[in-house]
C-alpha cells in the first residue's frame, strides 16, 4: 500500500486496547487519531497481570524490556505492572498530536464508505473505518446497534441489558517499609490469594478477620491490617458487568476490548 491508499482510522477511548491499536497501527504507518473523552488519561484499577500470549506482542513492538523493568515476575513469563506504568509506556509510543483528549464521541454516521463521528463540543471529524475501544459502555456500540436494530439486523440476544455479576474492591496500600515487610526484599514477586469460605457477600468490614500468609515478626497479618495501610483515595469500587456481544463490527465500524 502506498501512504495514500491507507485507511485513516478514528479510535474512540484511550484505554488500554485505544492505546494498543494506536502503538500497532504507528508501527505500520497507518493514519489514526484517538478520541477520549477525559481531560487526561487514566489508568483503572490498580495492576494488571500480563501473561506469555500479550507479552509475545510487547516483545514483537520492541518494548517488552521496558515492560519488564516496570513490571514485577509473578511466575514463568507472567508479570504484574501497575496500571499506571503500563499506560505511561504504552502512551510513549503514540505522538502526543494523535490522543485528542476532552472529545466525548456522541453520534457516529455512515455514509458513502466513510465514517463520521461528532464530539460533544460539536467537532466533527470523518475517517475510513471507526473503532469503539470506549469500555463496557461504548457509546459507539449503543449507537451502532441501535442502527441495526431499526434495519432489523441485531441479534436479540445483543438487544439484552449486561448482566450484572459481582461487585469488586480494588485497592492499592501506600508503599510498605521494607524493613517490616522483609518479604518485599525477594527479587520474584509473590502474588497472594486468600479465600473466605462461606462468606456470600464479602466487604470490608466482613474480611478484615482473614489471615493472610504474609509475617511481620512472628504474626501472620490480617487482611485488615492491608485495609489499614490503603488510603481511601488508592480504592476502588468495580461493578462487574460481563457479556461477549454477537456483533463485533458492521459496515465500517468495530469494536474492540470491553466496548465488545
Ligand atoms: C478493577 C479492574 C481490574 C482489572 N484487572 C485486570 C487484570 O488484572 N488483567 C486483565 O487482563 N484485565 C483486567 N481488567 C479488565 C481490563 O481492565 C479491561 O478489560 C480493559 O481495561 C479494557 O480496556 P478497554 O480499552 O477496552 O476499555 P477501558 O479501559 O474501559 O477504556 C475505555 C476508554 O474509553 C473512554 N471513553 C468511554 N466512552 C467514551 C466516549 N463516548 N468518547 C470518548 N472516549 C470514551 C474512557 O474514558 C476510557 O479511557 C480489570 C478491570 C477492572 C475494572
Amino acid at each position: 500500500m502506498t501512504t495514500a491508499d491507507k485507511p485513516t482510522v478514528l479510535i474512540v477511548g484511550a484505554g488500554l486496547c485505544g492505546l494498543m491499536l494506536g502503538t500497532l497501527l504507528e508501527r505500520i504507518d497507518v493514519p489514526y487519531v484517538i478520541f477520549e473523552r477525559t481531560s487526561t488519561i487514566k489508568s483503572l484499577g490498580s495492576a494488571i497481570s500480563v501473561g506469555c500470549p500479550v507479552l509475545a506482542l510487547f516483545q514483537q513492538l520492541g518494548i517488552y524490556e521496558e515492560l519488564v523493568s516496570v513490571g514485577f515476575r509473578t511466575g514463568y513469563s507472567q508479570y504484574i505492572v501497575s496500571r499506571p506504568a503500563l499506560y505511561d509506556l504504552l502512551l510513549k509510543q503514540i505522538p502526543a498530536h494523535k490522543v485528542l483528549l476532552k472529545k466525548r464521541i456522541l453520534t457516529i454516521l455512515e455514509e458513502d464508505d466513510r465514517a463520521t463521528i461528532q464530539a460533544a463540543d460539536n467537532t466533527v471529524y470523518e475517517g475510513d473505518l471507526l473503532v469503539g475501544a470506549d469500555g463496557a459502555y461504548s457509546a459507539v456500540r449503543q449507537r451502532l446497534y441501535e442502527k441495526l436494530k431499526v434495519k432489523g439486523l441485531l441479534p436479540k440476544v445483543d438487544d439484552e441489558e449486561l448482566p450484572f455479576n459481582c461487585t469488586c474492591l480494588v485497592g492499592q496500600t501506600e508503599p510498605l517499609d521494607i524493613e517490616e515487610f522483609p518479604i518485599l526484599k525477594n527479587s520474584f514477586s509473590q502474588f497472594l490469594i486468600v479465600r473466605g469460605i462461606d462468606i456470600p457477600y464479602m466487604m470490608c468490614d466482613e474480611t478484615r478477620h482473614l489471615q493472610t500468609s504474609v509475617k511481620v515478626g512472628d504474626k501472620y497479618l490480617t487482611v485488615g491490617d492491608f485495609y489499614d495501610r490503603t488510603p481511601q483515595e488508592l480504592v476502588s469500587k468495580v461493578m462487574l458487568e460481563e457479556k461477549v456481544f454477537e456483533t463485533w463490527y458492521h459496515g465500517r465500524t468495530v469494536l474492540l476490548g470491553d466496548g465488545w
